[in-house]
C-alpha cells in the first residue's frame, strides 16, 4: 500500500516534468490510473506513455480530461427479441480476432453467440488492415506481440488452406544501396533469428535477380525475409464467420453489446441492443472498445488510445514489387518505431501496390478519415524509393492511386496485447489491445484463448467439428470454357456488372443472400471486387443499387454505401 502511494506521487512527478502539468495518479495491483485536466490531447497522450514505459505499471487507465476529448454514447436500443435466450459463451467483436475465437471454439460442444455491432463483419481494424503476415523481426522481443507474432505466423499455411483463402509467402526484401548497408545485413539477418523468424537468406545479385528483378545496378546484396506473407483479408473475414456458422456458432450482426450484468463476481448476462442474453463465459474482442466492455463487466484495468493509420492504393496497371519491399535505412527506421511499424511498400495478393500505413494518434476511435498530409507523406516517402531502386521501372504516378483509406489501431498504453482471464470476474476473457501484428498473430492468439477455455471450463470435444471451408468460384477466374458452362447454367453469370473486375451479376446476387449476407455496396464490394477497380465503382454502382434494391427487397433509394443514413441516392430528379 505504501510502495503503491510512493510509486503514485513518483509517477506524478514525472508526468509533471514532461508535460509541465499537474494530473492525479493512483496505483493498485500495477495499475496505475491517471485523473484531472491537460491542456492538450498530446499531453495526456505523452502522460499515458509515459506511465506506460515504466516496469512496474502493469496497465494504465488513463481518464485525463483534456479539450475536444469525446464522449462515448452507449447505442440505443433496437429491440428485445434476443431477451431470455441463452448461450454458453458469447464473444463480443465480430473482426478476425472474434471470428477466429468463435471459429476455435466451435470445437467444442458449446453453444456460441457473437455479437458485432456493425451491419458487417471485420470492419473496424480487420479490414483497414494491410493485410500482411508480419515477420516476427518487427515486433518488440519479449512481448506478447513478439510471441504471438512468431508462433502465429507459419500457422497461416493450415489456415489459409482449411478456409481456401488466397494466400502468398513473398517475403520482405531488404536491400543495400551501399558496402556500408551491405555491412549491415548480417544484423538483419542475426535480428530475425533472434526473433525466432525463420533463418532470412542473404542474397547475391544473381538471387536478388531472381526475386525481384530490375533493381537498380548499385543494389548488389540483400536479405530475404521469406516467412513474410500477404493474405486476402476480406475473404478471410467471410471465411471464418462461414465456417464458424456451419460448426453451429450463432452470428448476430447490427447487435452491439450495451452491458454486462454480474453476480458475486462472475457473468451472468449480457445486455445487447437487440436483448438480454445469458451466459457464464464472455470473450471480449471488442478491438477498439476493448476497454468499454471491459468497464461494463467491471474490470477496466487498461485503456485504448486509437492510433490511425492511412494507406494508399494503386491501380494493378502499376505492380513495380513482388515483395515488400524495403532499402536498409527504412527497415532501420521500422525496427526503431517505438509503437508500430513504419509502413512500406507492400502488394496486395489482388495484385494492387499499397503504400502505408501511417502512424497518428487521434481523439476519435471512429476517425477513418484520409488526408491530403498523410497521402502525401506515403507519396513522398516511398515514390522516391521505387524511382531510385527500380529505375527501370515505369515511375511511380500519383495519377495511379485509386483509393485511400484509414484505420484505427486498438493500442493499450503498455502497447502490448492482453490475452487473459480477468483477475476480478470469473467467466470473463480479455483479447485487447490487439494491435498490429493482430491479423498476423491471429493463429497464435486463438490458440491461447481455446487453452484458456479448455484450462477452465474442460468442455467436450464437438466431433462434428469441421475446419474446412470452400469458397465461392470466381467468374474471373475461369477459362473461356468453364465461363461458358457456367452460363449455360446460369444467365446471369453472363452479366458483367463491374468491368475493372470481371464481376458478373449472378457473384453480386450471391454476396446479397450468402450466409453472412452483404447489406451495402461496400459489403457487395468487399465480397466479390465489384468496385475495387480502376474506376472505383463509377460505372457498377448504379447497376449494383438495382441488383441490391431487387435481391433485399428495398427500395433504391435505401440501399446504403455502408451503414447508418450512407444513402447513395438522395432522391428523384424527375
Ligand atoms: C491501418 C492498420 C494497418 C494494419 N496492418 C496490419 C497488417 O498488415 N498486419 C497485421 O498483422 N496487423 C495489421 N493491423 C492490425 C490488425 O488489423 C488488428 O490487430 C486486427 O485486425 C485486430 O482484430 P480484432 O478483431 O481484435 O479487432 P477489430 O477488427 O477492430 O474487431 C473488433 C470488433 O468489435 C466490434 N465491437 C466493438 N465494440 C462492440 C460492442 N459494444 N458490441 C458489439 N461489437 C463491438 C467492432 O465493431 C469490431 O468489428 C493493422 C491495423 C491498422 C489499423
Amino acid at each position: 500500500m505504501r510502495s503503491d502511494r510512493a510509486l503514485a506521487r513518483e509517477i506524478q512527478g514525472e508526468i509533471e516534468k514532461t508535460t509541465g502539468e499537474k494530473v492525479a495518479v493512483s496505483m493498485s495491483d500495477g495499475i496505475a490510473g491517471l485523473r484531472g485536466h491537460l491542456t492538450s490531447h498530446q499531453a495526456a497522450l505523452e502522460a499515458g506513455h509515459l506511465v506506460g514505459s515504466l516496469d512496474k505499471v502493469r496497465e494504465v487507465v488513463n481518464d485525463i480530461v483534456f479539450p475536444g476529448k469525446m464522449r462515448f454514447k452507449s447505442p440505443p436500443g433496437v429491440s428485445e427479441e434476443l431477451t431470455g435466450r441463452e448461450f454458453d459463451v458469447v464473444i463480443v467483436g465480430g473482426g478476425v480476432i472474434g471470428l477466429a475465437v468463435a471459429r476455435e471454439l466451435s470445437q467444442f460442444n458449446l453453444s456460441i453467440a457473437l455479437f458485432e455491432r456493425h451491419n458487417d463483419v471485420g470492419m473496424d481494424q480487420t479490414t483497414h488492415s494491410n493485410a500482411m503476415i508480419h515477420p516476427a523481426i518487427q515486433a518488440k522481443h519479449g512481448t506478447l506481440r513478439w510471441e504471438m507474432n512468431y508462433k502465429g505466423n507459419p500457422m497461416w499455411d493450415d489456415t489459409a488452406r482449411q478456409l481456401d483463402v488466397d494466400f502468398k509467402r513473398v517475403g520482405t526484401l531488404i536491400v543495400a544501396e551501399n558496402a556500408g548497408e551491405e555491412a549491415l545485413l548480417p544484423y538483419a539477418v542475426n535480428a530475425a533469428i533472434k526473433h525466432n523468424d525463420p533463418e532470412p537468406k542473404l542474397l547475391d545479385r544473381d538471387d536478388l535477380d531472381r526475386v525481384e528483378p530490375g533493381l537498380a545496378p548499385n543494389i548488389r546484396k540483400g536479405v530475404l525475409v521469406w516467412n513474410t506473407g500477404i493474405i486476402n483479408v476480406f475473404e478471410l473475414l467471410i471465411a471464418y464467420a462461414e465456417n464458424a456458422l456451419s460448426n453451429g456458432v450463432s452470428i448476430f450482426l447490427d447487435t452491439a453489446v450495451t452491458g454486462v450484468q454480474t453476480e458475486d463476481f462472475s457473468i451472468k448476462a449480457v445486455d445487447t441492443t437487440r436483448g438480454t442474453v445469458k451466459t457464464g463465459l464472455l470473450i471480449n474482442a471488442a478491438g477498439l472498445y476493448a476497454d468499454r466492455i471491459a468497464e461494463y463487466a467491471g474490470d477496466r484495468f487498461f485503456s485504448i488510445h486509437p492510433r490511425k493509420g492511412e494507406t494508399i492504393i494503386f491501380d494493378k496497371s502499376y505492380q513495380p514489387v513482388r515483395t515488400v519491399f524495403a532499402p536498409v535505412s527504412i527497415a532501420a527506421e521500422s525496427q526503431e518505431s517505438k509503437y508500430t511499424k513504419g509502413g512500406g511498400i507492400i502488394p496486395t495478393t489482388d495484385g494492387n501496390l499499397q503504400f502505408g500505413p501511417t502512424a497518428m494518434e487521434v481523439c476519435d476511435r471512429e476517425d477513418v478519415s484520409t488526408t491530403a498530409e498523410g497521402c502525401d507523406y506515403l507519396f513522398d516517402k516511398f515514390a522516391p524509393v521505387l524511382e531510385r531502386l527500380k529505375p527501370g521501372y515505369e515511375r511511380p504516378d500519383k495519377g495511379k492511386i485509386i483509393a485511400r483509406f484509414a484505420g484505427c489501431r486498438a493500442a493499450t498504453y503498455k502497447e502490448d496485447f492482453i490475452i487473459e482471464p480477468s483477475r476480478k470476474v470469473r467467466g470473463l476473457v480479455h483479447v485487447a489491445g490487439i494491435q498490429s501484428p493482430g491479423l498476423a498473430s491471429a493463429p497464435a492468439i486463438v490458440e491461447r484463448v481455446r487453452e484458456i477455455i479448455r484450462g477452465e471450463r474442460h468442455p467436450a470435444v464437438n466431433d462434428k467439428f469441421n475446419p474446412v471451408r470452400k469458397r465461392q468460384v470466381r467468374f474471373s477466374e475461369l477459362d473461356l470454357k468453364q465461363q461458358d458452362e457456367l452460363i449455360r447454367a446460369n444467365p446471369l453469370c453472363g452479366h458483367i456488372v463491374c468491368r475493372c473486375e470481371n464481376v458478373s451479376e449472378a457473384e453480386v446476387v450471391r454476396a446479397l443472400h450468402g450466409d453472412v449476407p452483404a447489406r451495402s455496396l461496400d459489403g457487395v464490394k468487399r465480397r466479390t471486387r465489384a468496385g475495387q477497380g480502376r474506376c472505383q465503382g463509377g460505372f457498377c454502382t448504379p447497376r449494383i443499387v438495382e441488383i441490391a434494391s431487387r435481391e433485399m427487397n428495398i427500395g433504391k433509394e435505401h440501399v446504403v454505401k455502408s451503414e447508418g443514413k450512407s444513402y447513395v441516392l438522395s432522391g428523384r430528379t424527375k
